[in-house]
């Protein structure tokens, strides 16, 4: 991804793409101190932009920074972005980190925070799983107690056993992994929500140790618009038996059936078909 053409935009200006690069000693690089969002413009509209910009100003400030950057001039760096790179449908990627400065320990306040914004054309996250159904391994890694770990920030920290789950789990075969938490109840996958359905109601794990994500919050409101009952609460491994349909929600992965977890298999039923084409069509409205 690093040597194209392209352009990024970097603490208030547009670099050529090969030319946005940091300094060895960024303490995000060494101590995790960064933020990031991922967002999706459909024909030219960022969904949610304001929600995501929001999220990341409250992501900063949750692992002790203050993104130098208002919320309006977030969303003019993301426009920016998009516009000088022509694209109308891609991928937004905001980040925000310490950089290198006078402090190379654990404590960073006198460093600088820095902001940047890259897109590119991402299509299906999961490939032919969007429509065929993901296969997801159980992963050995668990989301962390939000005592350990702030989970309801999109920080690069928390992202460590996600990448070291789905690595796990794509030399298995496996498109992803779903997590279970610190209790054992069932979480999400490395970089998405999870929903089940059972006669005729849906389940979904309550966001208490992981990320509520926005696809996540937008689908219930789908769904209970429809007149479909949610039920948010914890759910145990040994449920999985029961629920008959599965699926996965977030800013790539959009609604993305599961069509197995471990040796379970689920159909690719008519409510997440449907749920997946409404979506598609809510977010180009
Ligand atoms: N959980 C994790 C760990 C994620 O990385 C994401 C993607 N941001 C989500 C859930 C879904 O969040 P959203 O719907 O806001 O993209």
């Amino acid at each position: 991804y690093d040597d194209r053409d392209g352009k990024i935009w970097m603490d208030g200006k547009l670099v050529e793409w090969r030319d946005a690069n940091v300094h060895i000693l960024t303490h995000a690089l060494h101590y995790a101190s960064s933020v990031f969002e991922g967002e999706r413009c459909y024909d030219g509209k960022i969904f949610k932009s304001r929600e995501h910009s929001e999220r990341l100003i409250t992501s900063g400030k949750l692992i002790d920074f203050d993104i130098p950057y208002t919320l309006d001039e977030i969303e003019a760096a993301k426009q920016a972005t998009l516009d000088a790179n022509g694209l109308t449908n891609a991928y937004v990627r905001a980040v925000a980190w310490r950089g290198a400065g006078e402090d190379m320990g654990v404590a960073s306040a006198k460093n600088p925070v820095h902001l940047a914004v890259a897109c590119w054309e991402w299509g299906n996250y999961y490939g032919d799983a969007k429509t065929k159904g993901a296969k997801l391994d159980i992963a050995k890694w668990k989301r962390p107690s939000p005592e350990t770990a702030p989970s309801q920030a999109k920080a690069a920290g928390l992202y460590m056993i996600a990448t070291m789950s789905k690595h796990a789990a794509e030399a298995k075969g496996c498109s992803d992994a779903m997590m279970y938490d610190y209790r054992g109840y069932i979480a999400e996958a490395t970089g998405a929500n999870i929903f089940f359905v059972k006669d005729g109601e849906v389940h979904t794990p309550t966001p208490d140790a992981f990320l509520n994500g926005l696809t996540r919050q937008t689908v219930i409101g789908m769904l209970r618009d429809k007149g479909i009952t949610v039920n948010e609460r914890h759910i145990m491994p040994e449920e999985l038996d029961s629920f008959e349909q599965c699926w996965l929600t977030g800013t790539a992965a959009e609604v993305t059936p599961v069509g197995q977890i471990g040796d379970k298999t689920f159909e690719v039923g008519k409510l997440v078909t449907d749920l997946a084409a409404e979506y598609e069509a809510l977010v180009r409205a």
